[in-house]
């Protein structure tokens, strides 16, 4: 099954807490098949069920729809209609427990998100819920809110159509798009707007989906948003969905990187980066426009290319406004945090056994690394390769060994046993340093074939190739290996 588009359209009640509508959904079956199957929580009832346009009988049990039909399913184009509605799951710990969030804002309005990363779009409508498979020609969503409440949505905004004490809002993207992407926020919001010239000089809307209270904060906020984007371009090349626009929306719940309109509810909370206010959260979720949206990972197992190199530009943002000092304060201080397990826990994880990997901090740091041992001028430029190239974006998701192979590439080496022991193993690179008469050392790596390490003497640093055989150096002080932290080590004095 190929998921080619999704229209969602529901009417949402925040007094009853419910969604009522359907989900239609565009398909190519590429083989004969006994069973059609989607997913969609048992919490939500279906209706009924229509097949290119004939009513389907159909069982829904332990969150799948099913469909069986006399003959097999033919191969080919298909429409698939479903009636649902209910009482969705409420988020017990947005977004990281998501779900529906039936919040309000500080003057008591309705304030309504929804977040899905982790359980999936199945929590609100019928789909098919895994990340290989993302809608090649976009979705549209038709929300209907009560006054005077304000939909934002992904895409862009086509209309909005009033009737009654209710409006219905048209969003639409034209891009592929990750099922978890395709949610909408509402609240009595209004819009501050910027206009954006990207790095390939597209003229882009930028816009701000605010609780109106808090408009006041939007342009400055805006201006953030703006360096973010700038710097993101310089090292990952264009915003990614330069035909439609950036916004963000402000939301009851932290944040999620929700494409074209990132869910922002960090409140207006600024540190100072080089001068200037900073805020982490809007540059996170920023950053996964290019990796997460842009390049995704085709199994959970592979989420560190997402979550990973995503927080290796949050350093990048670091080193722009700061400089390389800065940069590498960042990264050698992210060793304390990392979780003592894998990044790429198993190739079959499921979505929260890949979360409990330690696809942040140490992910971002195999950048770094990786980085260091093969030089700004190959790193950079493949690194933006991997942000760009038509293989690796959009509808083309990838997976750890697709980097390993892009990188294999443009060095012209064999990286693996230095992407596996980062990323599948939780070793660090053991280092010793032994001393010898007059002033003599000896440096050995014990678990890896060879590093160009830099060791600081008495007479400065200088880079040398270090093996299992070791290296030996004169210096009147004991020498001191990768000050600088370019590698997640244990170095051992004897
Ligand atoms: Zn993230």
């Amino acid at each position: 099954m190929d998921i080619r588009h999704y229209t969602v359209s529901l009417n949402v009640d925040p007094a009853q807490q419910t969604i009522d509508g359907f989900t239609e959904i565009d398909l190519t079956l590429k083989n004969a098949s006994p069973d059609l199957i989607f997913d969609l929580t048992n919490v939500l009832a279906v209706k009924n069920i229509t097949v290119n346009g004939k009513a389907q009988s159909f069982t829904h049990e332990n969150d799948l729809i099913r469909m069986k039909a006399n003959a097999p399913w033919n191969a080919g184009k298909m429409k698939v209609k479903i009636n649902y509605g209910g009482k969705p799951y409420v988020a017990a710990n947005p977004p990281w427990k998501g779900g529906f969030q039936w919040a309000k804002d500080s003057l008591g309005n309705a304030w309504i998100s929804v977040s899905c990363q982790g359980e999936g779009a199945k929590v609100y409508f019928p789909c098919k819920d895994h990340p290989s498979d993302e809608p090649n020609e976009g979705a549209d969503m038709f929300i209907t809110v009560p006054k005077p409440l304000v939909v934002a949505g992904p895409g862009l905004l086509q209309k909005v159509k009033n009737s009654g004490n209710k409006s219905t809002y048209h969003w639409k993207t034209n891009y592929t798009i990750s099922n978890y992407c395709i949610v909408f926020n509402a609240g009595k919001y209004t819009t501050v707007k910027r206009d954006y010239t990207s790095v390939d000089g597209n003229k882009i809307p930028m816009v701000f989906y605010v609780l109106e209270y808090n408009a006041a904060k939007a342009p400055h906020h805006l201006e953030l948003l703006e360096r973010s984007c700038r710097i993101l371009e310089k090292y990952f090349g264009e915003y990614p969905w330069a035909k439609e626009q950036i916004g963000i929306a402000e939301t009851p719940h932290l944040g999620m990187e929700h494409q074209t309109m990132n869910a922002y509810g960090n409140k207006f909370r600024y540190a100072k980066v080089g001068g200037q206010d900073f805020d982490w959260l809007l540059h996170h979720e920023f950053g996964h426009e290019w990796w997460a949206n842009k390049v995704s990972n085709n199994d959970w197992a592979h989420m560190w290319i997402q979550e990973g190199i995503c927080s290796y530009g949050d350093a990048l943002y670091y080193r722009e406004m700061e400089g390389e000092d800065s940069y590498l304060r960042r990264m050698r201080n992210s060793t304390l945090n990392f979780s003592g397990k894998a990044v790429v826990l198993a190739d079959t994880a499921d979505s929260d056994l890949a979360y409990s990997g330690d696809i942040y901090g140490k992910g971002a740091y195999f950048m770094h690394s990786l980085r260091y041992l093969i030089g700004d001028d190959v790193f950079f430029p493949t690194l933006k390769k991997l942000a760009t190239d038509p293989a690796y974006t959009y509808h083309n998701q990838i997976s750890t060994n697709d980097v390993l192979d892009l990188f294999n590439k443009s060095t012209g080496r064999d990286l693996k046993p230095f992407f596996d022991f980062y990323l599948r193993t939780t070793n660090r690179f053991e280092f010793v340093v032994k001393q010898l008469p007059r002033d003599r050392y000896r440096i050995t790596l014990n678990n890896f074939d060879t590093l160009p390490v830099e060791i600081t003497t008495n007479e400065g640093v200088k880079k040398l190739n270090i093996d299992k055989k070791g290296v030996e150096v004169t210096s009147t002080t004991p020498p001191a290996v990768d000050v600088k932290g370019y590698f997640y080590k244990r170095v051992i004095f004897e």
